[in-house]
């Protein structure tokens, strides 16, 4: 290790080695802290249940990824990172015994759609048409946009509530649901304002570039971060938690991929009163409650367009979906819980012995929840699977808690760095945004614009302003 450094970065989560990344290859010197004994934040992959099975302990599948700005710009494939393309993008089983396919080809999921295909059409298309464009604008701080027009279309149904649009744009359950399962991402009730726009920005990746996920688990996707920073000269510690800002080696900008309630505690003393009464009044969403399973077989999916895709939403109908993510938000629990599943095992077979298959799925719940939903999600799969308990070899349970404890960004199961409601979307954590009321003090983690998921965008435009300090 150096004596000084031009930048430390606290954390190696996406954001951390995104901004870390984007401060070496500026010529600087960088050293990355990270807690915990292995790198990646949410991008972690272990044995959770048995020997020859690896799991991702937090996200799975990573359209964001593959599709985020930034990411585009680095040779992660010279570092080991493979993207695995399931043949479709997402399933959402219904109680007949059909599932909505959202395949990678617009078309082909609007003829899915039936007497709502058009509709899907006309929603998607020019999104699709204008990804590119307008991802830059979507995935970073709020700003002048390049393609005002195109934004603005965009922004009229995306600031709708999920519920509202469904129900007016579609007139049949398969596309209703099939749109509110891809909302409820946002971890917002969908009768919220904004909650559309996570809904259309997930199926716009579907069609513009997949949801893939990396060969061998989403630790890859650290690694091959690690890899490249190291290539370009940073270093990075591990199992060297952070617990005052007193105990860095002397550096010019510190870099915290960290909530504000944990920034409070790292550095509050270093900020002014406002500043601290801002980041105080920050609030958390909903919680995770995530199951692993080691499986004798694949997932018995009634609906075969199920096995065509790595993600399936289990949750059935609109309502359903709606009352499930209402109830997690007012503090309820539900005993039919929308689930995120996903089952990478299908398409990658380092994954899991041969023959044997891995699961995983997470349901949000109330804030800091404490009860054990297991039985409720397993009755969700069971209900669209029959047969699939009977596959069960082994299982991991992590509660919000037991989130927390492994990563303490995961504020209560907060796995989005903080609510994504409209009044945290854009300004978030604060008005400041990545810098802070301190000089040489910036926030880069998902509490920063444009928030949760595997992109590094955030770390990115944070590091952008640190680097205006260091090169003033
Ligand atoms: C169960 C679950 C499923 C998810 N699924 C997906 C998915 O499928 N696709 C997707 O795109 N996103 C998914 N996400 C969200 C995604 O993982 C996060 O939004 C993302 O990882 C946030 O990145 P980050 O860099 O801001 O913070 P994190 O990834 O949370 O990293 C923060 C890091 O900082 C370290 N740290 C914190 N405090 C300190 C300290 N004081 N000193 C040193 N180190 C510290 C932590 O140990 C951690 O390694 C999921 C998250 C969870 C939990």
């Amino acid at each position: 290790m150096a004596a000084s450094y031009d930048a430390i970065v606290i954390g190696s989560g996406p954001n951390a080695l995104a901004a870390a990344i984007t401060i070496a290859r500026a010529g600087h010197s960088v050293l990355v802290r990270e807690a915990q004994a292995t790198i990646g934040g949410g991008m972690r992959s272990a044995a959770l249940t048995l020997p020859g099975f690896t799991h991702d302990v937090c996200s799975a599948i990573h359209p964001l990824g593959v599709g985020s700005p930034f990411f585009q710009t680095l040779p992660l494939h010279e570092h080991g990172l493979e993207w695995v393309q399931p043949p479709a993008a997402a399933a959402h089983p219904l109680d007949d015994g059909s599932a909505v396919v959202i395949e990678q080809s617009l078309d082909s999921t609007a003829t899915g759609l039936g007497e709502d295909g058009d509709a899907y059409r006309k929603l998607m298309r020019r999104l699709v048409a204008n990804w590119n464009d307008l991802a830059p604008t979507l995935l970073g701080p709020p700003r002048l946009p390049k393609h005002p027009l195109m934004l603005a279309g965009f922004g009229l149904q995306a600031l709708r509530p999920a519920t509202g649009l469904a129900r007016s744009v579609f007139r049949g359950e398969p596309a209703r649901a099939a749109f509110a399962g891809m909302a409820a991402h946002s971890m917002l009730p969908l009768e919220k304002p904004g909650s559309a726009a996570f809904g259309l920005v997930l199926n716009a990746l579907a069609h513009a570039v997949g949801w893939p996920f990396p060969r061998g688990g989403s630790q890859k996707i650290a690694d091959a971060l690690a890899s490249y920073l190291h290539s370009l000269g940073g270093e990075i510690l591990t199992g060297a938690p952070v617990t005052s800002l007193s105990e860095l080696p002397p550096a010019r900008v510190v870099l915290c991929d960290v909530t504000p309630r944990q920034l409070l505690a790292l550095a509050g003393d270093r900020f002014t009163p406002a500043y601290r009464r801002l980041l105080s009044r920050y609030r958390y969403g909903m919680g995770v409650f995530k199951l692993d399973w080691a499986l004798d077989g694949a997932i018995p999916w009634k609906a075969a367009g199920c096995a065509r895709a790595a993600t399936v939403h289990v949750g059935g109908t609109l309502d359903e979906i709606a009352e499930s993510e209402r109830a997690a938000w007012q503090g309820r629990h539900t005993e039919h819980p929308f689930l995120i599943v996903t089952q990478p095992s299908l398409f990658d077979s380092t994954r899991a012995p041969h023959g044997k298959h891995t699961g995983w799925a997470y349901c949000h719940v109330p804030l800091g929840s404490t009860v054990d939903v297991t039985e409720h999600i397993e009755n969700q799969i069971e209900r669209f699977a029959p047969g699939f308990r009977d596959r069960i070899l082994a299982r991991n349970v992590l509660t919000p808690a037991g989130l927390e404890s492994r990563n303490p960004n995961i504020v209560g199961g907060d796995i989005n760095g903080g609510a994504q409601d409209l009044g945290q979307l854009f300004l978030r954590p604060t008005w400041r945004l990545y810098s802070t009321s301190a000089r040489g003090l910036y926030i880069c983690s998902a509490s920063t614009p444009p928030g949760g998921g595997v992109h590094g965008m955030c770390g990115y435009h944070a590091a952008q302003r640190a680097l205006r300090e260091l090169e003033s």
